[in-house]
């Protein structure tokens, strides 16, 4: 299974410390985690292991929308700020839209990817 993570530079911090509390029911379970370059760095500077693609700007978003689309990607959190502009917008909608053209669960804030979490749970334990 892989999840992906992409943060807003204002939500950065948020989502380390999110995958930081999550990071052992992750392992686990088993769930690859592919970030965009920068949440990525972050991610890895704070000892997560993640896999990334190009920074978000520079088409990250893009890259993540494409795997999701190949059925590559079963969840994608994106914890977005809404108080800021994004030189990227246009990505940024794609990404959504395709989570929603393929039925992708999509987190925008913690709370959500939260409950989403306890669903992969759910999902995975099934497999068993
Ligand atoms: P970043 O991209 O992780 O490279 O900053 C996030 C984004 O799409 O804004």
């Amino acid at each position: 299974m892989k999840l992906a993570v992409i943060a807003h530079d204002g939500k950065k911090a948020e989502m380390v410390s999110f995958l930081n509390k999550h990071y052992n029911f992750l392992h686990q379970a088993n769930i690859d985690i592919i970030a965009t370059g920068t949440t990525g760095t972050h991610a890895q500077n704070a000892g997560l292991k993640v896999r990334r693609v190009l920074s978000g700007p520079k088409g990250g978003d893009a890259q993540i929308a494409a795997q999701v689309a190949e059925g590559q990607i079963q969840a994608v959190f994106f914890f977005r700020d809404p108080l800021d502009k994004h030189p990227h917008e246009p990505d940024i909608n794609m990404l959504m839209r395709i989570c929603d053209v393929h039925n992708v669960p999509l987190a925008t804030n913690p709370a959500t990817a939260e409950m989403v979490l306890r669903g992969l749970t759910q999902a995975s334990d099934s497999k068993k």
